[in-house]
């Protein structure tokens, strides 16, 4: 499997329009290691047609620098607007090129997309993978999350059949239970969202961990690698992390080789 990361910042993108901060500052200048878009992962697994995960408000602009010019397979973690505000624009495309197109989810987040954009299904197959599903060599599990103030998500977590290499996605969480928590444990590759790198807002009102509580958490769940993405303005990439952790980088690509 190839990842992609097609989009690694928070609900509203870096550099903010109204914000001077240095990492906003350096966000603008050419070749920014610091600017980035909505939550998205650009997907090749086996002989498979690409698979999008997330689509945000800025697909459009990711698909161009992706060069794909379609797609035909939508993966969604839930649905707030930084994960499905470009819906609408993957609806006119499947329209226009009319070629069979399928969008996974967990039946509640389907079902809210439903309601928020219930034109979607006149083009789209939605496919409800509650109890899984299979993609080339890969299955797929997806479980829901405690995502705080913000309600719930779903996490992703791909096993390879023959090897058993774990690749888990977790874009938005916080305060996870017990129960939550299981199928974090021990994977090869985490990749799990934060936006600060340390939120003194108080707990009742925050929705993902920061990057200090990742720094924590990830010495109980034992990945061999983590990958930090879903990053706000709060944090510079090129800040250091502990050894087999790294900040997402956008466009960069990522080998899960089993
Ligand atoms: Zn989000
Ligand atoms: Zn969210």
């Amino acid at each position: 499997m190839e990842i992609i990361f097609r989009g690694t910042s928070d609900a509203h993108g870096v550099p903010r329009l109204y914000c001077d901060c240095t990492v906003c500052t350096e966000a603008r200048k050419p070749n920014a290691q610091n600017r980035r878009m909505r939550p998205s992962l650009e997907l090749h697994i086996d002989q498979m047609l690409p698979i999008w995960v997330d689509c945000g408000p800025d697909w459009y602009e990711q698909m161009s620098v992706s060069k794909l010019k379609t797609v035909s397979h939508m993966l969604i973690t839930h649905a707030h607007f930084d994960h499905i505000g470009g819906l609408p624009q993957w609806h006119d495309q499947c329209r226009y090129v009319n070629q069979p197109a399928f969008l996974y989810a967990a039946s509640e987040v389907l079902e809210e997309i439903r309601s928020r954009f219930p034109w979607l299904q006149t083009q789209i197959t939605f496919v409800a993978i509650d109890e899984g599903a299979r993609f080339g060599d890969w299955n797929l599990r997806v479980w829901r999350v405690n995502h705080g103030r913000n309600g719930y998500s779903y996490a992703l977590r791909f096993d390879h059949a023959e090897s058993g290499y774990s690749v888990v996605y977790c874009p938005d969480s916080f305060q996870l239970s017990k129960q939550e928590q299981v199928l974090l444990q021990h994977v090869d590759q985490l990749i799990i969202g934060t936006s600060f790198y340390y939120e003194e807002a108080p707990t009742e009102t925050r929705s993902l961990y920061d990057v200090l509580e990742i720094i924590e958490l990830v010495k109980t769940w034992c990945p061999k690698s983590v990958i930090l993405t879903h990053l706000s303005h709060d944090i510079d990439i090129g800040t250091p992390l502990p050894g087999g952790m790294a900040f997402a980088t956008m466009n960069k690509s990522l080998a899960c080789c089993p």
